[in-house]
């Protein structure tokens, strides 16, 4: 059974709609990604579910219970804001405490869940030092055991960690899920979170569901991975990272005729029928120049710049304005700025946006 249901949910701000007919379900246990551009309206959804606003139509029900006339305070849902706002004179312990004196847990039994709580976070001993003298990235993750403590209902979360220096937040982001998952298990409930962010690593790094937005509607959900492999419209590709994207005509047989060429794809379409085409960024492989195959494209090297553990490698083709994107193995070689490159695109690379023409 669903934990929360958002049931045809609409909000509109000086008559501005802000969200626009959302229905979601999640499942108990689930770390549910809001993720879309800033403006699409995924904090006031979370405004939303908290209780800090009210819709204009549309329902929420909590565990089947609809929650419109139960007051923030009631709800019993913990939040973790990117202005998380620790209470500065006071110390680490007295921070992560504040939601259990709320609730009235036992003084003895409040110092043995503290503790478990900065040691979930990695800050075991950390009881008695005072916030200011704590840094950044330290400070996050008391305000995560705090918001963790009294093992809410429903854990909202936005964009917690966007205020962090990259290396922190890289850090803290391997952790989140660990620590999503174990908090869960030491009080013998599952955490339900709904975390808002625009970046789309951090979202593929923490989502069991993955919910997409644009314009205040949901534009595609489900697994991250589900959502990498088929994205459903160009807006949903480009936010997760793949931005090949041409327009073509369908041909015999699952072939495409793009700009660069035919491409053979593993899906099919009327013959004749326009489509836009997906290529996704690590489906080429570099062949050699003197040698005809099957699916080859040729193209001019534009730019390769290094991401770590791959390359990333623009091509751009004669005749065309647009220029493709590719990583490839860090391992393989490739020809200098300016040279002509021949790539083999995997079909199963090439996937047509719109749901009509798949296998
Ligand atoms: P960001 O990632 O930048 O925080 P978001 O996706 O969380 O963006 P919201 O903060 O929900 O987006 O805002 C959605 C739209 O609603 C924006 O255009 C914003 O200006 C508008 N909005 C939000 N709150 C109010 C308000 N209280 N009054 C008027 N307009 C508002």
């Amino acid at each position: 059974m669903s934990l929360l249901r958002l049931d045809r949910l609409h909000k509109s701000f000086n008559g501005q709609p802000v969200l626009t007919d959302i229905s979601l379900e999640i499942t108990e246990g689930q770390t549910v990604v809001l993720l879309g551009p800033s403006g699409c309206g995924k904090t006031t959804l979370l405004r939303l579910i908290a209780g800090l606003e009210t819709a204009d139509s549309g329902h929420i029900w909590f565990r089947g219970e609809d929650l419109s006339q139960r007051p923030v305070h009631q709800r019993g849902f913990g939040y973790l804001f990117q202005d998380y706002a620790l209470f500065p004179h006071k110390n680490v312990a007295a921070n992560v405490a504040f939601g259990l004196r709320m609730q009235g847990w036992p003084v003895e039994k409040q110092r043995p869940r503290v503790a478990e709580l900065l040691a979930l976070v990695g800050l075991p001993g950390f009881d008695h030092r005072p916030i200011h003298e704590l840094s950044g990235g330290e400070q996050q993750r008391v305000a995560l055991a705090r918001a963790l403590a009294p093992a809410p209902r429903l854990l909202l979360l936005d964009e917690p960690i966007g205020a962090l220096d990259r290396a922190l937040r890289e850090r803290l982001l391997g952790e989140l899920r660990s620590i999503l998952k174990q908090a869960g298990t030491a009080v013998g409930q599952p955490v339900t979170a709904i975390y808002v962010t625009h970046d789309q690593e951090e979202a593929f790094a923490l989502a069991d569901e993955l919910v997409v937005m644009n314009r205040g509607r949901i534009e595609q959900q489900g697994p991250p991975l589900e959502l990498y492999r088929r994205p459903q419209s160009p807006f949903v590709a480009r936010f997760l990272g793949m931005s090949n994207i041409f327009s073509g005509t369908w041909q015999a047989d699952g072939q495409v005729q793009t700009p660069l060429g035919l491409l053979q794809t593993a899906s099919w379409g009327a013959i004749g029928d326009p489509v836009t085409l997906l290529i996704r960024p690590e489906g080429a492989q570099v062949m050699p120049l003197d040698k005809d195959v099957p699916n080859g494209v040729r193209g001019r090297v534009v730019d390769i710049s290094f991401r770590g553990r791959s390359q990333l490698l623009t091509l751009a083709f004669p005749d065309y304005t647009q220029s493709i994107q590719f990583n490839l193995d860090i391992s393989i070689p490739l020809p200098p700025i300016d040279s002509p490159i021949h790539l083999w695109i995997d079909p199963l690379a090439c996937w047509p946006l719109d749901t009509k023409t798949r296998n």
